[in-house]
């Protein structure tokens, strides 16, 4: 058992099901085997994971070995709409914990716990394998969609970035002269607290109000209302919102802080980055706390950021006239910026700036001008919100909206207007050509800079970054984005929360919360003869969910009061009423 991986307290997925069980569902049983795109489409119904990934678990208490299917966990619908729709369900719950706390939550940084730690080594031992798979000529797919699992459940944990990508290089620090200013807004004294103000009405009721805020970026020219395009598109400033989309975060980032100054407490919020119907980005966001209406106007008003990257005003090189790379001489150490060669003028063998020596440049350049400036526009939309409201459960439904979604997905092919519609998404794409979407961007080419940590083979036009994606439209970074004190949980606990409350209603016991060392789990390989084919495991989730569905109706209708509506809110499962 040389692939064997120890593995304390992992998730527990459903309970394994014997095709031959008389008790599974005969829907279930007479389909066996059944055509996949069926078992699809059943899963689906059912809210079962559709690209569920094979472990096998070996019980060292029982020697028995069974097998499970863990989530895929893909947040979006497109790639699986049951796991997708239990994200969304998690971030509802995320969010309404976190908006009206009336206690403040402990803020010691808790150490990695032993879940995280389990889950480094788990990915370090996966990618080893994978990566001696790949020397040997093997396939490798079955690796990479575990890794994949594995890395969504790293970031769920709470832990940031990912394993691989967390190079350390020491973050360069730009020069004075081009830090930006804070805007000239109204300060209150700091309070160490991240809880808002309360009020006491003459009755004696304590109100505590909060906020919600919807911020959008400015006009790029007139928008047909009813089909979301531009009613002329040659004088639609593609290029100003291809920028806005690409660094958008900055600018909720810069938002986040000038808020705080003026609120003068550590506010707290959830927000969600959310495609509009002319397809820029725009934020809804829940605060903890109030402010007056004028006051958030103005912050949003005040609140810009500018973006310090090499001009892009001329275009250097394109079509055959592209740079080319040359191999640096070797030498015993390291290069400091990590490049093993640099790209040269074709013509004139003219060395190109790298990424660093670029922003040099820049530095020392008095007469520079920044690459691009974001502000908000005027429509700033402010709602006060009370604690438990109708109006705070309506709020998170705008914040959790189109979390499913991707940005450039809200295309109806149905829709009358879907061919104007897609000629618009079709323009923002090729404004997004030629853009630059990160300092490794091989756009930079094209204007005479190299990328930083510059490879051979990088061609302008052909970057293979998130933001240039017709789903992406320009903004590839986050879709919810939680302060760290919001409800002092991470997704993953919000989620444990729901499965110990499950494995308690239906009297099971968590028995990996007494012993994290009892299971072994060892992940399936495509070449596995054992290994079960798709549409039976799709069907076995089913029949899991079936039981499941069926014990909780039966425990519902003998518990008191626990309306039906509440368990699948809290479960995240369907519950038939
Ligand atoms: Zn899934
Ligand atoms: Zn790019």
């Amino acid at each position: 058992m040389t692939d064997t991986l120890v593995l304390p307290s992992t998730p527990v997925p459903d309970v394994p099901v014997d095709a031959s069980d008389r008790t599974l569902p005969r829907l279930v049983r007479d389909t066996l085997p059944v055509a996949l795109d069926v078992a699809i489409e059943v899963a689906k119904l059912n809210g079962v994971c559709i690209h569920p990934i094979e472990i096998k678990r070996l019980d060292t208490h029982t020697g028995m070995v069974e097998p499970f299917d863990v989530p895929c966990g893909a947040t979006k619908e497109a790639k699986c709409p049951p796991c997708a729709k239990r994200n969304q369900q998690l971030r509802r719950a995320q969010c309404r914990e976190g908006w009206h706390l009336e206690a403040e939550p402990i803020a010691e940084p808790h150490p990695a716990t032993d879940d995280q730690k389990w889950l480094i080594e788990f990915r370090a031992d996966v990618q080893a394998k994978r990566d001696t798979a790949e020397r040997d000529g093997e396939e490798v797919a079955d690796w990479d969609e575990a890794i994949e699992g594995i890395d969504a459940e790293i970031n769920a944990s709470g832990m940031r970035g990912n394993v691989l990508g967390g190079r350390s290089i020491p973050k360069r620090s730009r020069s004075t002269r081009r830090r930006q200013d804070a805007p000239d807004l109204p300060k209150r004294a700091k309070q160490d607290t991240t809880l808002g103000r309360t009020f006491n009405a003459p009755d004696g009721r304590v109100y505590r109000p909060s906020l919600f805020v919807t911020l959008t970026l400015p006009s790029y020219g007139k928008i047909r209302a009813d089909q979301g395009v531009p009613v002329n598109p040659s004088t639609y400033d593609y290029a100003a919102a291809a920028r806005d989309a690409l660094h958008f975060s900055k600018l909720v980032d810069r938002f986040v802080q000038n808020l705080r100054r003026v609120a003068g407490y550590d506010v707290q919020y959830f927000a969600s980055v959310e495609p509009q119907k002319r397809l820029a980005p725009h934020l809804h966001m829940a605060i903890r706390g109030t402010l007056p209406r004028a006051e958030m106007k103005q912050i949003a008003a005040a609140t810009y950021h500018q973006v310090w990257w090499p001009s892009v005003d001329e275009v250097r090189f394109q079509g055959d006239h592209l740079p080319v790379w040359g191999e640096r001489t070797e030498r015993a150490e390291p290069y400091p910026d990590g490049q093993t060669g640099d790209y040269l003028d074709p013509t004139t063998g003219e060395l190109l700036p790298t990424w660093d020596e670029a922003l040099d440049q820049l530095d020392t350049d008095e007469t520079a001008e920044p690459l691009h400036v974001l502000r908000f526009g005027t429509q700033v939309d402010v709602q006060g919100v009370l604690a438990g409201s109708p109006d705070a459960d309506q709020c998170i439904g705008y914040v959790s909206k189109y979390l499913t979604k991707s940005l450039g997905d809200t295309l109806d092919p149905d829709d009358p207007n879907h061919q104007a519609r897609r000629d618009h998404a079709a323009r923002m794409v090729e404004a997004l050509r030629y853009e630059p979407c990160s300092p490794t961007c091989a756009n930079w080419l094209r204007y005479g800079v190299q990328p930083k940590g510059a490879k051979a083979g990088m061609m302008p036009g052909r970057c293979k970054g998130k933001a240039h994606k017709p789903e992406h439209l320009g903004y590839a970074g986050r879709r919810v984005l939680v302060s760290r004190k919001w409800s002092n949980k991470t997704l993953r606990e919000h989620k444990q929360d729901r499965r110990a409350w499950v494995l308690d209603m239906l009297g099971l016991p968590d028995e990996t919360a007494t012993d994290p060392h009892r299971y072994v789990w060892r992940p399936v390989s495509t070449k596995d003869p054992t290994r079960t084919p798709l549409a039976k495991r799709l069907l076995r989730g089913v029949a899991n969910r079936h039981r499941t569905r069926a014990r909780l109706a039966e425990l519902q209708a003998r518990a008191d009061g626990r309306p039906i509506e509440d368990l699948s809110e809290t479960t995240g499962l369907e519950v038939a009423a």
